[in-house]
């Protein structure tokens, strides 16, 4: 069997039960944005970690140092953002191909330096090495949040709406312009802005954390056709998609329309968008949608529901069911 067999979470599966009696009371192991270990009577531990691998992750000619600092950060400080966490500190490894300028590094650590500032998170610790060819670089990230209030994607209940932070598909448009080498124009350039430049929701997980009326939460990397199924696995749900009501920035529709590319597969395939899926309780759902808008002035996007039933996802434009393949990302498949 080859791992393109089982893919990423495939593996994932196979040792992920070896570990769990090992687990010990109050702590969350493998499977959520973030691992939990239970600190004081006041707060729980957050801890996650992500790696990005040069030629799979980023094109060191497509991205600046500058951005792949940010990056390599902002992803991890996703995570801690998904379980409505407050980041404590970082720790960067890095393996650096030999004849890598200084200059490069530089750049690239005031890149994570800028990030560290504007959320306050120190880099407390890492590891680096000689890399034969590639650049490689994992990050971990530490936090906390308040006792037993991390949103884990276990969750969701039937009946809840699902909704999302942000636009989906704006990186995945910008990685296709960098792909298929398509110049940029002032206004698409938006697109690859995003895909070099995720900016974690921390203040946006970190409100919604505090709402009892929100179930469930995770961060969108692989694409919601893939991480819905996390929520909707781990909550041993179903759900319905509306594609309709899937938010699609009016940049990328016009990309899209311009460059043939299918825009409703890039918002829900596509995946590296980083805004907040979340399962909300229904009679609440207006509420918090309403305070949601003035605290942060803009729109939480309700585009479907959790329904019973076990791990699917029916995709519908208004009432009809539509027959359409959307798998999002997996490293393997
Ligand atoms: P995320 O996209 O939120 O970072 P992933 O999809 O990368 O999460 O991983 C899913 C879950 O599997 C996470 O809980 C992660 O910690 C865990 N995981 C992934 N790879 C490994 C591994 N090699 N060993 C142990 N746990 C892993
Ligand atoms: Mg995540």
């Amino acid at each position: 069997m080859k791992l393109k067999d089982i893919g990423e979470f495939g593996f994932i599966e196979r040792f992920k039960p070896l570990f769990g009696h090992l687990t010990s009371e109050g702590q969350l192991g493998i499977g959520d944005d973030c691992a939990i270990i239970p600190g004081d009577e006041k707060e729980d531990w957050l801890i996650t970690t992500d790696m990005l691998m040069e030629d799979v992750h980023f094109l060191r000619e497509a991205i600046s140092p500058e951005e792949l600092g940010h990056k390599s950060l902002a992803v991890n400080l996703s995570d801690i953002a998904a379980m409505g966490g407050h980041p404590v500190g970082s720790f960067l490894s890095i393996a650096i191909p030999q004849d890598m300028d200084v200059e490069y590094l530089d750049a690239f650590m005031n890149g994570y330096h800028k990030l560290s500032e504007k959320y306050h998170t120190p880099l407390l610790g890492g590891d680096t090495t000689k890399s034969m060819k590639h650049l490689a670089i994992n990050v971990c990230v530490i936090g906390k949040c308040e006792k037993g209030k991390a949103k884990k994607r276990s969750m969701a209940q039937t009946g809840d709406l699902i909704c999302v932070t942000g636009y989906l598909g704006d990186s995945a448009g910008g990685l296709k312009l960098l792909l298929d080498k398509i110049v940029v124009s002032g206004k698409n350039s938006s697109l690859i802005h995003c895909h070099h430049l995720p900016e974690p929701r921390l203040a946006e997980g970190q409100y919604l954390a505090n709402l009892e009326g929100v179930h469930a939460m995770m961060d969108v990397s692989d694409g919601i056709a893939s991480d819905l199924k996390h929520i909707l696995k781990a909550s041993a749900k179903a759900a319905i998609i509306h594609v309709e009501n899937i938010p699609i920035s009016p940049t990328l529709k016009e990309t899209a329309w311009f460059q043939k590319w299918d825009a409703l597969s890039l918002a829900t395939s596509g995946g590296e968008d980083y805004e907040l899926l979340i399962a909300v309780d229904r009679l609440q759902a207006s509420e918090i949608r309403d305070k949601f808008g003035q605290a942060f002035g803009k729109e939480l996007y309700i585009i479907g529901e959790i329904t019973n039933g076990t791990v699917e996802i029916v995709w519908k434009n208004g009432e009809a069911p539509i027959n359409i393949n959307l798998k999002g990302f997996d490293h393997f498949k």
